[in-house]
């Protein structure tokens, strides 16, 4: 179990989890990076709060 560093929620991981290895928080959306294992640490990759609508149609 590890825990979301952008809103605290806890998130299910395996634990043979390796670093590098990302997940988005199902709580903020933020996309998170695996930076240790043992304790599991999580990165902020990039927040959860915009919406995915970077088509590049333009
Ligand atoms: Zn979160």
């Amino acid at each position: 179990m590890a825990y979301c560093p952008e809103c605290e929620a806890a998130i299910e991981v395996e634990d043979d989890i390796e670093e590098g290895v990302t997940l988005d928080c199902p709580d903020c959306g933020a996309e998170l990076e695996v930076v240790a294992t043992n304790p599991i640490e999580l990165n902020i990759i990039s927040h959860g709060e915009e919406e995915d609508e970077e088509d590049e149609s333009w």
